[in-house]
């Protein structure tokens, strides 16, 4: 049995170390919503986690992304907002399923990507920063435990992606 909420917080924390060491001007803030009641649950630790750190990495990739695209002069610029490039990861029961939820405020996904996402080798990134492999894999562990993977995403605002579980034995 595994305690997923432990899973989420180290695998999140690893996630956000190997984006600062592989790019120094990397900032982000993320939060973890953690299900105080969130059970324990008979799945494949590492199968979950490798789910997990895909999810948050690319979370982080698409922040950074729009980090980047801020205009720079705007920055400087006191009294006015910029972008505050955020992630959270949340957990919760809902008692005959769980929901774990990648959340990031980047660019968002528009239609004609969205509908190749879960393509295996589909990747927007440049050659040598993305394999394609990440969510079609994670797709399919997610199928394989008797879960859905979905994503829910607004260009401009940012995506969603939640796991769903219901056919795993689930024990408080
Ligand atoms: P990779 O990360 O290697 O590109 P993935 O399978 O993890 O491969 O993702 C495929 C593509 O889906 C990405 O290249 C990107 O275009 C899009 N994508 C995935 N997650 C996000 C996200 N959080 N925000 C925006 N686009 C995303
Ligand atoms: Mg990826």
């Amino acid at each position: 049995l595994t305690d997923l909420n432990k899973l989420v917080a180290n695998f999140t924390q690893l996630a956000y170390q190997n984006h600062q060491a592989k790019d120094k001007t990397f900032e982000a803030d993320f939060t973890l919503d953690l299900d105080p009641h969130f059970p324990k649950l008979e799945v494949i630790p590492s199968d979950i986690g490798k789910v997990i750190l895909n999810l948050v990495n690319n979370a982080f990739y698409a922040v950074n992304e729009r980090s980047r695209k801020d205009l720079p002069g705007f920055q400087n610029l006191e009294g006015l907002e910029h972008f505050k490039p955020l992630v959270t990861i949340s957990t919760k029961n809902l008692g005959d399923r769980i929901e774990i939820a990648v959340s990031d405020n980047g660019p968002g996904i528009p239609d004609f990507i969205k509908e190749k996402i879960f393509q295996p080798f589909f990747t927007t990134k440049p050659t040598g920063q993305g394999t394609g492999l990440g969510l079609s894999l994670s797709y399919d562990i997610i199928k394989a435990h008797g879960g859905e993977l979905k994503v829910v995403t607004k260009e401009g605002e940012g995506s969603m992606f939640i796991i769903q579980l219901s056919n795993v034995r689930i024990t408080d």
